[in-house]
């Protein structure tokens, strides 16, 4: 099918991805270390443990844990990185990330289209701080790049980008922004929250580290929040570091239960990624709809970068009502099988009002300059069968009649 890409590349690896047996038991699933502190048998062995650390030792779970390191070393196999931090949420990961990278009088070079939790720390946190926050639109990296390079200003600390972008998946030419960020000496960071590691890898488009929310696609479930940085060796040593300071680390529970979605992220990816392309397709075509935003669409802007950088195009949609607030509303509400919830990327379809949730803290101007109209519907779509979700979809739509 020309519209969706060859699923070539997408390896049954993260089944297994950096993942060994217990070396202390053999267990075949590596157990949940629920302890904060490790024992030491002599005073010798605790201050080698302290002045020479080594990779497979630990002292105390803020300082390394296990469980969280397998989780670590399976997202660093999928990203074909060199080292990978895991924290208590994505907020925790990116801004753990930030502190590192940023001091008051930095620059700090965002797109405008991030998570909420994102803009809001780069707003209430960053700002304050005394980081300079230049923001610039998607597109701003194509062309000759001279809108972005203006922001740059020829000296930024980061440039920091979401590709698929919440909630309205446009797609930011990550290869091209990595140049131009490099370009002024920035540290290009993504949050490729939306594709995961299955669906792209910006490390080899050019980018210095990647951000992922485990709370959405690699958790999958819905039942636990996590965050991780994932990228080079040095850079990830400084985060971690960082991390230890400000304390926002991962729980082992938390660990183990992502590291299990983690082994069928890839399955659940290619199911909602087939969904999706068949609910877009349908809503393209609806009588009540005025738009649908979803990089597999050959109609969208995105589309061919999507083609060019992801294998696959994922689970996200949203798409534009033809009705106002109030009578969106009487359609989510009619919906019989689809949830509100403020979330995304678990196994089950759910579903999200932009302008009234997420997004609230936007005028209305804002609002509609990044494509947030009230009529927007966000869909995280799952892996139910896809006569199920068309039929609640049709169902809940057929209130407008
Ligand atoms: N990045 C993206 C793209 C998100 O959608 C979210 C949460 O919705 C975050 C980061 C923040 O992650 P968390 O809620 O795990 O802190």
């Amino acid at each position: 099918m020309s519209d969706l890409p060859e699923h070539a590349g997408l390896s049954t690896r993260a089944v297994h991805a950096g993942e060994g047996r217990d070396p202390a038991t053999g267990a075949a699933t590596v157990p949940i270390y629920q302890t904060a502190p490790f024992g030491f048998p002599t005073a010798r062995a605790l201050e080698d443990a302290f002045l020479k650390p080594k990779e497979g030792e630990y002292i105390y779970s803020r300082m390394g844990n296990p469980t969280v390191r397998a989780l670590e070393r399976k997202v660093t196999a999928l990203e074909g990185a060199e080292d990978a931090v895991a924290a208590a949420s994505g907020m925790a990961a990116i801004s753990t990330a930030m502190f590192t990278l940023l001091t008051p009088d930095t620059r700090l070079v965002a797109y405008r289209d991030l998570a909420g939790g994102t803009s809001g720390f780069f707003h209430r946190v960053l700002e304050p701080w005394g980081v300079e926050v230049v923001w610039v639109e998607v597109g701003a990296e194509t062309g000759d790049g001279a809108v972005l390079e203006e922001a740059l200003g020829g000296s930024a600390s980061v440039l920091y980008l979401e590709t698929p972008t919440n909630p309205t998946l446009k797609v930011v030419d990550i290869e091209a922004a990595a140049r131009l960020g490099h370009g002024a000496g920035a540290t290009v960071v993504v949050d490729s929250t939306f594709a995961t590691p299955i669906l792209q890898n910006p490390l080899e488009l050019g980018a210095d580290l990647v951000v992922h929310s485990l709370t959405k696609y690699l958790g999958g479930h819905g039942d636990t929040t996590g965050g991780l940085v994932v990228g080079g060796a040095e850079a990830i040593k400084e985060v971690h570091s960082r991390l230890v300071d400000m304390g926002g680390v991962m729980d082992p529970l938390a660990a183990f239960l992502i590291m299990r979605g983690v082994k069928t992220v890839k399955v659940r990816l290619l199911q909602t990624t087939e969904n999706a392309l068949a609910i877009a397709r349908h809503l393209e075509a609806h009588p009540r709809v005025r738009r649908v935003n979803y990089p597999g669409l050959q109609s969208s802007p995105y589309h061919e970068v999507a083609v060019r950088q992801m294998r696959a195009f994922g689970g996200m949609l949203s798409f534009e009502v033809d009705a106002d607030l109030e009578e969106v509303r009487r359609v989510v509400d009619s919906f019989r099988m689809i949830p509100i919830i403020p979330s995304l990327g678990s196994v089950e379809t759910t579903l999200l009002l932009p302008a009234v949730s997420s997004h609230y803290k936007l005028s209305s101007a804002e609002r509609e300059a990044m494509g947030i109209p009230d009529g927007l519907i966000r869909l995280s779509v799952g892996i139910e069968d896809i006569n199920d979700i068309l039929g609640d979809l049709d169902y809940g739509l057929a209130v407008l009649d």
